[in-house]
């Protein structure tokens, strides 16, 4: 389905002049393909009128571009709904820790997210962040928080479950003074569905320790029922901003847009996994795309580049151009290109690629990978460093040692080979030079 709004675009595209059916048209695949993404449904109706009613007013029809315009102001309209631009977050202008509240129901990611929050602003704003257990209810809260911070090597402040969560949030921002922490994160209790004795406790906290930022925690899988979670958390506590959570896998990320129209907050922050380093900042244009299943190729690169250091990436081109890469580099290799996230995410995050029929169908599970990794490391460190002398008899030993048939291990090195080859001959390795003559 997502297809077919691409499809439509395109056609808008090319078309010279539009007519106003050319335009109801391509509205109502605009529709389908927010509905799909789980967009609240009251809110896809007001764009849709929205982006018609301008794309009409714009003076499109007849005009020789008015395809391109129509798919601009779709496009523009989506990524202003969701505030336009990256937002910073608000830190403390005094010389007084910044103070963060997590807030949100229950497995909406609150305790997670304080880690990955500490983590990230330890890394990019060099903060030395306290995380705080302000979850006293449910059983194991306490102890969630303390493998988090201990993963992370960052300390967690507790009063175990005795005390109230106001008293343990100021005492807390006391420690984080005491101890010359810069940001303060408190974690709190959720529910699975908003009542007023959380709300109570929540302002509470607010009015006691006066956080510079509350965010609201939303599961971007809530889908429809994320515009009443969010309007009620904002009524209630007057939030800050969002993050939103769990926008790995299949969600298309609709929960984005039905939120931020909800609410006008800005979203600051996406979780894209369960480990503690899957945390993006959130860039309203990216998510455009994202939701009308155009990709998002920017946020690739920057993981590529979070992921893969800069001596990484050189290290391996002279490899190349020395033609002296082999196993072990092609090991890394792999290695580099997985922590990227698996080949299902990735795949979708390529523009054209996601919308390709039958995709999600394919079995592109990360296994090839594993058995490629489990063939060299059946191999001898000589083998590795040495592919030519591979002859038979040991390719037969490594099959036997990895468990793949012969076959594999002889797709596999020749496919190896291969890539080594055209490596080489796209960095101008010995006997090519094409790139450099390309340069000159
Ligand atoms: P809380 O009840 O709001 O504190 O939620 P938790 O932090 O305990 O998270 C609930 C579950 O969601 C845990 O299993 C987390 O690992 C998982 N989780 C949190 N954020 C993400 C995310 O961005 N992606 C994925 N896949 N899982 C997440
Ligand atoms: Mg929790």
């Amino acid at each position: 389905l997502t297809g077919r709004l691409q499809d439509a675009f395109s056609v808008l595209r090319k078309k010279g002049k539009i007519t106003e059916a050319d335009i109801d048209e391509v509205m109502r695949e605009v529709r389908l393909a927010l509905l799909e993404a789980d967009v609240n449904f009251k809110i896809v109706k007001e764009f849709v009128k929205n982006v018609r009613d301008k794309a009409k007013g714009e003076e499109v029809i007849g005009s020789l571009t008015g395809g391109q315009q129509v798919v601009k102001i779709v496009n523009d309209e989506l990524t202003e709904l969701m505030g336009g631009e990256l937002q910073e977050l608000n830190f403390s202008e005094t010389n007084e820790p910044t103070i963060f509240m997590m807030t949100g129901l229950q497995g909406s990611g609150k305790t997670t997210t304080a880690g990955k929050l500490a983590n990230y602003l330890r890394k990019h704003k060099k903060k030395k962040p306290l995380l705080v257990a302000g979850d006293i209810y449910r059983p194991a809260a306490i102890d969630q928080l303390k493998t988090v911070g201990s993963q992370l090597d960052i300390p967690v402040f507790e009063m175990g479950d005795q005390v109230s969560p106001v008293e343990i949030a100021e005492k807390g921002l006391e420690t984080a003074k005491e101890n010359n922490h810069d940001l303060v994160i408190i974690d709190t209790a959720g529910r699975l569905h908003v009542d007023e004795e959380l709300m109570d406790e929540l302002a509470a906290i607010k009015t006691s320790v006066r956080p510079d930022e509350i965010f609201l925690v939303v599961d971007s899988m809530t889908g429809q029922d994320a515009v009443n979670v969010a309007s009620s958390f904002d009524e209630l506590l007057d939030i800050t901003s969002v993050i939103l959570t769990k926008l790995d896998g299949d969600t298309r990320g609709g929960a984005a847009l039905s939120i931020s129209s909800a609410t006008h907050k800005p979203i600051k922050f996406v979780g894209t996994g369960e480990k503690l380093s899957d945390l993006e900042p959130f860039h309203p244009d990216r998510m455009a795309n994202r939701i009308l299943g155009m990709g998002d190729i920017l946020t690739l690169i920057e993981r590529a580049e979070e992921e893969v250091s800069e001596e990484e990436a050189l290290a391996l081109a002279e490899k190349m151009r020395e033609q002296t890469y082999d196993f072990n580099d092609f090991l890394d290799q792999m290695k580099q290109v997985q922590k990227l996230g698996p080949m299902q995410d990735i795949i979708k995050m390529i523009p054209g690629l996601n919308s390709i029929p039958g995709l999600d169908d394919l079995d592109l599970d990360d296994g090839q990978m594993d058995w490629t990794k489990a063939i060299i490391y059946s191999m001898t460190e000589e083998e590795r460093t040495n592919p030519n002398i591979i002859s038979q008899s040991r390719r037969r030993r490594i099959a036997a040692g990895s468990g793949r048939s012969l076959n594999e291990v002889n797709g596999m090195i020749k496919q190896f080979n291969e890539s080594k080859k055209m490596m080489g001959s796209m960095t101008g390795g010995k006997g090519s030079g094409k790139m450099d003559s390309m340069m000159e």
